[in-house]
């Protein structure tokens, strides 16, 4: 659908809230949580905060938890119950104040659930989700949207973008999908029809610090760099960069037996670790650090943009605010595309 677009006012989006509430919607929320801005359950609009750059996790956990039991079983005299989940128990979600890296990595990642194979616990948690997505008028030094197609005011991913019109200006609000539009019906009067807005001039500035294409360009010819054992010297393969990435969808699947019953659990699993490809004769395909490293930025810019036609990487920078050892990825994509091979 095309977007359309109203105003709100500040002070609306409290009365947007209750509205949702008032229609049964679990609201999930930036909220200041032990110093961190993190995406929480909010039962009232005053625990949502807006003076955030980004999260300090992603919202990748909204289709994608961090530990999920994806099925149950239980033997008894008649044989074996196996029970999966079922899609009714899944809640409803508006996930409110998503920052647009943030928003277009949701499509990123569905792209890695249904490439080979459809994931359908993933895409049923997806398909009850909507994404208020806020644009930004503040960007750090680590973020780098720009140089990977994205922009602060980037609609995609969003079913509803807020664009605040200056510091303590009302909000144009693009609805973008019929899940956006839904959300409108539920508060009507709130959403004035909207002018002319320029919301370009209300967004943060993001340099562009590298051309995207000519680093994909540049690893097809840089398997064998010394550039990797440079560059992941500091690595110490904890895997913190892979927990934050609203793309990074690794898994490990587990089963949790008690006597004669138990659960099967997908959980977050990373190339950053030394064990991802340990094999049972032993033998590790990926033995040093520098691999894994290599492994982590050919998935993002070579791999996934040759098969799947989008790059794994949204340039949301949580990768190096994350990193005990201040590997900062965007210095790293740099000296690769400066790189003379
Ligand atoms: S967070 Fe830093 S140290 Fe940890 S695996 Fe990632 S790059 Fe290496
Ligand atoms: S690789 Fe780093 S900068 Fe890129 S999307 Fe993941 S966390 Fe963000």
């Amino acid at each position: 659908m095309n977007s359309d677009r109203r105003l709100i006012r500040k002070d609306s989006l409290e009365k947007l809230f209750k509205a949702l509430k008032q229609n049964n919607k679990t609201i999930i929320g930036p909220a200041l949580q032990n110093g961190k801005i993190s995406y929480k359950i909010s039962n009232n609009y005053s625990e949502i905060t807006s003076d955030y750059i980004q999260t300090t996790q992603s919202s990748k956990e909204i289709a994608f938890p961090r530990t999920e039991k994806i099925l149950a079983y239980s033997k008894n005299a008649e044989g074996m119950s196996v029970k999966g989940i079922d899609i009714k128990d899944i809640p409803e979600i508006v996930l409110w104040g998503v920052r647009p890296c943030d928003a277009i990595g949701i499509g990123e990642l569905s792209a890695i659930f249904n490439w080979d194979y459809k994931d359908e616990i993933f895409n049923n948690r997806l398909s009850k989700v909507t994404v208020l997505g806020f644009s930004c008028s503040k960007a750090d030094e680590y973020c780098f949207c720009t140089s990977v197609g994205g922009n602060p005011g980037n609609t995609e991913g969003s079913d509803i973008l807020f664009t605040q019109l200056g510091e303590n200006g009302d909000y144009l609000a693009e609805i973008l999908t019929e899940k956006g539009s839904l959300i409108v019906s539920m508060a009507e009067a709130l959403f004035e029809r909207a002018g002319k807005v320029e919301k370009e001039k209300f967004l943060v500035d993001v340099p562009v610090r590298f051309n995207h294409e000519d680093v994909r360009n540049k690893l097809t010819t840089f398997f064998e760099s010394g550039e990797w054992v440079q560059q992941s010297l500091k690595c110490l393969g904890c895997g913190a960069c892979a927990y934050v990435c609203p793309t990074c969808a690794c898994f490990d699947i587990q089963d949790e037996a008690h006597g004669k019953s138990g659960s099967r659990v997908r959980c977050w699993d990373s190339c950053g670790f030394s064990l991802f490809t340990l094999h049972t004769s032993g033998h590790n395909p990926r033995e040093v650090q520098s691999q894994r490293w290599r492994q982590r930025i050919m998935h993002k810019f070579s791999y996934m943009p040759d098969r799947l036609s989008v790059f794994g990487c949204t340039g949301c920078g949580r990768c190096s605010r994350a990193c005990p050892a201040d590997m900062n990825i965007l210095e790293h994509l740099i000296s690769i595309q400066e790189a003379t091979v």
